[in-house]
């Protein structure tokens, strides 16, 4: 019977041996980007490596999602271990793809390197046996939470029904038999610290706004028509208007996009788009933040004599990390890069993750690897050090596996004993399509 460390070291040795056949999976990536739901190619070449490894898998989870299932010596819990699919779209990035703008400006790619990473290490070291439960390997789509009337599309059809790749999944059922969580997001890591543990994110609702007016002519007869532009102007400002009232320890983020903004110059614009997330700390901040937005946009529409029609779209929740998984995280993430190296815990990220939505339904943690470099979401975001971008990641995450599942799984059962879900699945999707309106306001 070999020992927790033994089976670490045996794992981790394996990672090592094959380490640029899993960097070379992260690399290949890069230079195919693809956006969410749209994730064919990469989702592909998962789905090949699995094969390759001898993991069962199945596909086309949420269109592009894959999920493959390692089974221990005996019965117990099963983690699974996630990894993002989608890019975002950068046109200027290095790295983007010429015809989709498509760009890894937020470093999915090396998810999927740890992702295989810890796929290498379970199977090619022969540690399965002195497991009890099971890890799932699961290549998530569609993250990055963009190209809304695209999704919506595919929600209007019938082939979605959320936005983002892993409320979808919860949704199929596909955490049905999972019992906890974890992935590593990349992160332009400073002072020399290697991997970070990660606090609380905002969560998000989406909203999509149509002003409309009515057409005529710019120059001969702008009093004819209403300018659906002008609306969406002061609705901006009308927003812009409710900074002040936002809380700060709410951390509320709203920050709008015209996605459209007339038909041709000389038509007063008739028909004029917009994005929105509403971000913040708590639900029931986005909930208020959410409120004075739509009280905005109708102002907008009014001042013009125009109308505006509002979809509110349930987003990402907040992110909440398992302290307990993220204790056992910790020890191994300093076994792996040293101590000092470790950023702690307990920050609290403005930005937002579908992790967080995860996270609500059972124990889950999301801690972030150094090895990138350039502003998150930029042009000149690049992983500069794969090593510390995919390797580290990949060791750290796969002994926190080993601690869950050897012994028994005797602490992986503490983790689920001592842990308590905010809600429940049915809870989950019940405050999910509460959150879904669609509103016509007409001056
Ligand atoms: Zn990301």
């Amino acid at each position: 019977m070999l020992t927790i460390e033994e089976l670490k070291s045996k794992v981790c040795q394996e990672i090592d041996r094959r380490g640029e056949e899993i960097i070379g999976v992260a690399q290949a990536i890069l230079e195919t980007p693809e956006t969410g739901f749209r994730e064919e190619r990469t989702s592909h070449l998962v789905a090949q490596k699995f094969a390759e490894l001898g993991i069962p898998y199945r596909d086309s989870l949420a269109i592009t999602g894959i999920k493959g299932v390692l089974q221990g010596g005996s019965d117990g819990p099963t983690v699974a271990v996630l990894g993002e699919l989608d890019s975002l779209i950068v046109p200027d990035h290095p790295k983007a793809d010429p015809e989709t703008g498509a760009a890894h400006a937020c470093g999915h790619h090396a998810q999927i390197g740890m992702l295989i990473g810890v796929a290498v290490g379970l199977t090619g070291s022969g540690v399965l046996p002195f497991l009890a439960g099971g890890v799932a390997l699961m290549a998530v789509p569609a993250e990055e939470y963009i190209e809304i009337e695209f999704r919506e599309s595919l929600r209007k059809g019938g082939k979605i029904s959320f936005l983002g790749g892993k409320p979808e999944l919860i949704k199929l059922g596909e955490f049905d038999d999972v019992d906890m969580a974890m992935m590593t997001h990349t992160t332009p890591i400073q002072k020399g610290r290697k991997l970070a543990l990660g606090g609380t994110s905002n969560g998000t609702i989406a909203k999509q706004i149509q002003f409309i007016g009515r057409g005529a002519h710019a120059g001969g007869a702008p009093h004819r028509g209403i300018n659906a532009l002008n609306a969406a102007m002061i609705a901006l400002s009308a927003i812009h208007a409710q900074r002040e009232t936002f809380k700060d320890a709410d951390t509320i983020r709203v920050h709008p996009i015209i996605t459209k903004g007339g038909e041709a110059v000389n038509i007063v614009p008739a028909d004029v788009r917009m994005e929105t997330f509403v971000r913040g700390k708590t639900l029931e901040a986005i909930k208020d933040a959410n409120e004075k937005v739509d009280r905005a946009l109708r102002a907008g529409a009014l001042a013009v004599g125009g109308s505006v029609r509002i979809t509110t779209l349930p987003g990402y929740l907040p992110m909440a990390n398992d302290p307990n998984l993220q204790q056992v995280y910790r020890s191994n993430a300093i076994s792996v890069v040293g101590k000092g190296k470790v950023v702690p815990g307990g920050r609290h990220g403005t930005g937002s993750t579908d992790m967080g939505d995860v996270s609500h339904i059972m124990p889950a943690i999301h801690p972030f690897a150094g090895g990138a470099t350039g502003i998150s979401h930029g042009n000149d975001y690049l992983i500069e050090d794969y090593q510390l971008a995919v390797i580290n990641p990949a060791k750290a995450m796969v002994m926190t596996v080993l601690d869950m599942l050897a012994d028994g799984a005797a602490r992986g059962k503490e983790v689920l004993a001592k842990s308590k879900p905010r809600m429940t699945k049915q809870e989950y999707l019940a405050s999910m399509e509460e959150l879904l309106t669609e509103e016509v306001y007409e001056s």
